[in-house]
């Protein structure tokens, strides 16, 4: 097979594919000189409500800082318990952290998101919250969840960082708990020039509080200063890439889907393999595909099988679960998602991805496993 390169994600291409419009919306923007809290972030904050359905969304400088002032205005105490999934970024962890919460991490369940079944077990006299990741364009069985939470009076706050779109039941992922989170990274499926977020909430008072702690506790009529805030507010040049972007945004993740069928299709018999669920297999799940995160045997050698043949393929979050990194001394052992972790494999998925290369892929990995 001749060697081609694909690498894990095109950064330079989140650029080059709108270059003109990115040059003509940052020329618009300049002239106007609406750089903070203008109409442009307005503007998306509406448009993103919108499509999520959310009764009211918060432009924040990134995500992680959503989940902060989501736990914050939702009323965490200091040393509150709040349990989340270990398969995530440290970020979700470190917002809890600073919340004043404790980080409790619970196992990721086979389809790699947080195990429903598994939260009763981690709760305790202290426990208030749960904040379950949206991992990989998929969102947890919220219903599920929600029975437990009710049960045990837990309060839910989403981290839907890869979550934009996907939806359980028909409802979207940030729109279930009392806040959630978005995530405008570039690699992320809506991801633009820098950093960005949102925070999603349906409480009108959650909404107020974000409102004043975001920008330094200003009541955004009179500018009189309520509490103490932060400065956590979107660029408003980023509001404006992104209204732009989130019209393209239902043809992406159709696009997304297409290319996960595509490797549905190749990988089905590779018996090695195991493949997250495929576009409408599950009537419940409708799933973007921030992701495509398989498990395989042999996994490192595999990586570096494909590495050699041009192909960039990753572990999530640096090879380690939350409770894995001796640094945050979380003491826990979570032996399900701890075998993910020697399982698990990222392979390339992103906007601009061609069929062929997929293909390219699938037909390398098919080789590795041939070759023994
Ligand atoms: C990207 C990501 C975050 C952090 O988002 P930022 O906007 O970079 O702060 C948090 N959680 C998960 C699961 C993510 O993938």
């Amino acid at each position: 097979m001749e060697i081609r390169k694909v690498p894990f994600f095109n950064y330079p291409a989140v650029f080059k594919t709108y270059e003109e419009d990115f040059l003509r919306i940052f020329k618009d923007v300049g002239h106007r000189g609406a750089f903070i809290m203008q109409k442009d972030m307005a503007d998306f904050e509406r448009n993103l409500a919108e499509y999520t359905g959310a009764k009211f969304c918060v432009g924040l400088n990134n995500a992680t800082d959503a989940i902060l002032l989501g736990l914050l205005a939702a009323g965490i105490k200091q040393g509150d318990e709040v349990l989340f999934c270990s398969h995530t970024f440290v970020a979700t962890a470190g917002a809890i952290h600073f919340a004043g919460g404790v980080p409790v991490p619970v196992e990721a369940g086979a389809d790699h998101l947080m195990d429903v079944d598994q939260i009763e077990k981690a709760i305790t006299k202290k426990t208030k919250f749960v904040v379950p990741t949206q991992l990989n364009g998929r969102t947890c069985k919220m219903d599920k969840m929600i029975a437990v939470a009710k049960k045990h009076g837990l309060k839910i706050i989403e981290d839907s960082a890869q979550g934009l779109g996907s939806k359980y039941k028909g409802k979207s992922a940030g729109t279930f708990g009392e806040a959630a989170c978005i995530s405008f990274y570039p690699a992320k499926n809506l991801g633009t020039l820098g950093d960005s977020g949102a925070l999603l909430t349906n409480n009108e008072d959650i909404y107020q509080q974000v409102i004043q702690l975001r920008d330094h506790g200003r009541d955004p009529k009179t500018g009189e200063i309520m509490r103490f805030g932060y400065n956590m507010r979107m660029d408003n040049l980023h509001g404006a890439f992104l209204n732009f972007l989130l019209q393209k945004y239902d043809s992406v993740v159709a696009r997304r889907r297409e290319v996960a069928e595509v490797y549905e299709t190749n990988l089905k018999n590779v018996e090695e393999i195991i493949r997250p669920p495929a576009p409408d297999s599950h009537p419940d799940h409708f799933d973007v595909f921030q992701n495509y995160e398989i498990e395989a045997k042999d996994r490192d050698q595999l990586k570096t099988y494909l590495g050699e043949r041009g192909i960039g393929s990753m572990v999530q979050w640096g090879g380690k679960a939350v409770h894995q990194f001796a640094g945050l001394n979380l003491k826990y052992s979570l032996p399900f998602t701890e075998n993910l972790f020697r399982r698990m494999l990222l392979v390339p998925l992103n906007n601009t991805i061609s069929n062929d290369e997929v293909k390219y892929i699938c037909d390398n990995i098919k080789s590795f496993y041939a070759r023994k």
